[in-house]
């Protein structure tokens, strides 16, 4: 597959990644980089790259492949100083969870002899860092990819081998597509479970510990959402805001369409939509991906 990988980024993505090289490609030079010592420590101490550093540029030397898996934030400065040392023909992908802004901040860094391939495997899980990556993450699970239109079509084909190969079904869209889709599937149900999650804190003490108490009647699983990385999910709401905001609205509408049915006894329409919405469950669990 490749020689020499490079991850930016070693936690939950960055470090599923290198369990699947690992298993699947032994002969694959892993390089990772992070920030912190106690991070690249980590990596070192369950054996998941070859060579560590804290040097993005150090890092892609020499690499055929580069995967940057950090928060989108620092998706900028890493592009500015890996840019100008990317391997000739390298190619040079990501994991980020938004694509548009991702192209935006990576796109000016690249250089020409660089093959710029946007990527989202979508899998994940709300741990974060190397300890929590498994190799099965990505086993049954959509990747897409989001090229430009001047990428070459042999580097689109590499990188979607790799994640088919890790059990990933890959699929190719634009990003801003990409972005529409996954503003509904991922974001907004992040920010529900962060809203919900949020209300119950509010609540006067009493209510509270009661409602932690009796959580397994629903609140739990808006919990484990709200579990996710704070950081990455700031940055994925502030680089997805047009697509966030637009569906947000929708939902609000819709919310306060089920609010009227509530306060004026609209059984019929409450029982209508709550069939729908089971019938959508049910093609969920047919592909797959419940
Ligand atoms: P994570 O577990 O928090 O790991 C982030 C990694 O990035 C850490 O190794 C961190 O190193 C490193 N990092 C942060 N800033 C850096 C910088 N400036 N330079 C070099 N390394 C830096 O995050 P994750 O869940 O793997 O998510 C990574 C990316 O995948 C995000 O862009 C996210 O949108 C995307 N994604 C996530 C999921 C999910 O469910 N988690 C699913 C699909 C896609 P330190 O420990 O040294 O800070």
């Amino acid at each position: 597959m490749f020689d020499r990988v490079a991850l930016i980024g070693i936690g939950l993505i960055g470090s599923s990644l290198a369990r699947a090289l690992r298993r699947d490609n032994p002969a694959t030079r892993i390089v990772a980089c992070a920030r912190r010592s106690e991070t690249l420590a980590t990596v070192r101490r369950l054996a998941l790259a070859d060579e560590t550093t804290d040097d993005p540029a150090q890092a892609v030397e020499g690499a055929d492949l580069v995967v940057i898996a950090t928060p989108l934030s620092a998706y900028a400065e890493i592009a500015k100083r890996i840019g100008s040392v990317l391997q000739e023909g390298a190619i040079l992908t990501d994991v980020g969870s938004v694509k548009e802004a991702v192209i935006r901040d990576l796109q000016p860094h690249i250089p020409e002899r660089v093959h710029f391939v946007p990527g989202h495997p979508v899998a994940g899980t709300e741990h974060s860092g190397p300890e929590s990556g498994f190799a099965e993450l990505f086993h049954d699970r959509w990747c897409i990819l989001t090229p430009l239109p001047e990428t070459a079509h042999e580097a689109v084909a590499a990188v979607t081998r790799m994640w088919e190969r890790f059990g990933m079904r890959v699929v190719t869209m634009s990003a801003d597509h990409h972005d529409k889709v996954l503003a509904m599937t991922s974001h907004l149900p992040h920010l529900i479970a962060y809203t919900i999650v949020g209300t119950a804190t509010n609540l006067e003490e009493s209510l509270k510990s009661e409602v932690i108490e009796f959580s397994a009647s629903g609140f739990r699983d808006f919990t484990r959402i709200a579990a996710s990385d704070p950081v990455m999910w700031r940055d994925i709401f502030l680089n997805n805001r047009e697509a966030v905001l637009e569906i947000v609205q929708r939902f609000t509408e819709d919310l306060t369409a089920l609010q009227r049915a509530i306060r004026f006894g609209e059984g019929d329409k409450l029982q209508e939509l709550f069939t729908r919405t089971r019938a959508i469950r049910r093609s969920i669990i047919e592909a797959k991906q419940a």
